[in-house]
């Protein structure tokens, strides 16, 4: 009955995100994941355990053989991982009938795509997402939590802040009325596009409004800033995270380091996609030929700033990719640019987006970890990803909240 209460007391205490006891996920009784390694999240492995999964959450993990069930998966010919977790997406971000970017759909069919989009990125082993999106996520997100229909648990701003809402006193009410209709993060524009120069385009004052206002209401903020002197206004602000951060210098990494605030690089996925889909965004809203020109030459700078942020101690640079429509279910490609492009190892690599993400989303002791007690977001890939960092794509198991949502063979693919 321990459980229960726990469950009761998170469902109570973050709405209906990491409620698992509803739904699909108390019918599967107790399951027996047996294997034979397994990356927990922090960088250690743990070889041949049973991991037994009961009410949703990690139960125990026992010598492979010893674990008592309902029934048992067997996962030893795969390298079994903690849910994948992207700090930065927009879930409803869709291509139109004519292949083109959507603009100001219908909200029935922007809520629509954002299941698909939620649905590919779970079956890419994403278990839980934060979409820095529109109102589309609310009933999404919702829905997600009911857990009947399958997705990544979702985090959602439901909207933005920028220097469009106003001064101080302005963000503070508009900071107020997103924690009001249920948001769980605030998302701020505080400075211009790379393609402008990322200057700040917020002052200290109006920053350290939003998020304190965040902050005296219990919710993170994360701040879209590209320059350095953006970034220092939102880290002395005290806002949680920094978004892209695609310019900024050694210093101001030291800084960001100094001050606990987490360093959230978009450094490939983002780029790849738009020119990957080109034709489907040029002429549309800002996409112009001049626009992915600039983005072209943005590329090696956001590179060189992932690399400097690698030698920083302390900071704590998490897995976003800022997926937008077309790029929903290549969230792994980041991770494999970080290594293979970035000179990330694949160990660090993996617990950025496991748990050192759920510490960004303030989740830790939920979510990014394989431990007794943490909620059963687990997913088993063929392969050895700490060894051969592609094969996170190869994604043949996820489990969601204890409930089994994807199991395919070898070469199968999801
Ligand atoms: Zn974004």
């Amino acid at each position: 009955m321990k459980t229960t209460r726990r469950t009761v007391a998170v469902c109570a205490a973050i709405g209906l995100l990491l409620c698992s006891s509803t739904g699909a996920a108390a019918q599967e009784g107790t399951v027996v994941l047996r294997t034979s390694k397994v990356v927990d999240g922090t960088g250690q492995l743990l070889v041949d355990r049973d991991i037994v999964v009961r009410d949703g959450r990690i139960a125990e993990i026992v010598a492979a053989g010893e674990g008592v069930g309902d029934r048992v998966e067997d996962l030893r010919d795969m390298t079994v991982l903690p849910g994948l977790i992207d700090t930065h997406v927009h879930a409803g971000w869709h291509f139109d009938a004519d292949g083109r970017l959507a603009r100001g759909s219908d909200m029935e069919v922007r809520v629509l795509h954002a299941a698909e989009n939620a649905y590919a990125m779970l079956l890419a082993g994403f278990t839980t997402v934060q979409s820095l999106g529109g109102r589309e996520d609310g009933p999404l997100a919702a829905a997600l939590a009911r857990g009947t229909l399958p997705g990544p648990r979702i985090l959602t701003s439901l909207g933005s802040v920028s220097a469009n809402t106003g001064g101080p006193d302005e963000l503070r009410l508009a900071v107020r009325d997103f924690a009001a209709r249920g948001a769980h993060v605030i998302k701020i524009f505080g400075s211009e596009s790379i393609r402008t120069g990322g200057a700040p385009t917020l002052s200290q004052a109006q920053l350290d409004a939003a998020c304190g206002e965040a902050a005296a209401l219990g919710l993170r903020a994360v701040v879209h800033a590209h320059g350095n002197e953006s970034a220092r206004r939102a880290s002395r602000a005290g806002c949680t995270t920094i978004e892209h951060g695609a310019l900024l210098d050694r210093e101001t990494l030291e800084f960001l380091a100094d001050r606990g605030t987490f360093y959230d690089p978009n450094i490939h996925l983002i780029f790849q996609n738009y020119f990957d889909n080109e034709a489907r965004y040029l002429g549309i809203g800002g996409y112009t030929q001049e626009g992915f020109d600039q983005m072209r030459a943005a590329v090696p700078r956001a590179l060189e700033a992932f690399r400097a942020a690698l030698t920083v101690p302390g900071l704590k640079t998490v897995f976003g990719t800022d997926a937008v429509a077309g790029a929903h279910g290549r969230n792994a490609e980041e991770l494999i640019y970080r290594v293979r492009e970035g000179g990330q190892s694949p160990l660090d690599a993996l617990t950025s987006a496991t748990s050192l993400a759920a510490e960004s989303l303030a989740l830790e002791d939920e979510i990014g970890l394989i431990r007794p007690g943490w909620m059963a977001d687990i997913i088993a890939v063929e392969g050895d990803p700490t060894e051969t960092i592609e094969a996170i794509q190869d994604v043949r198991f996820v489990m969601k909240s204890g409930r089994v949502v994807q199991r395919s063979g070898p070469g199968e693919g999801p």
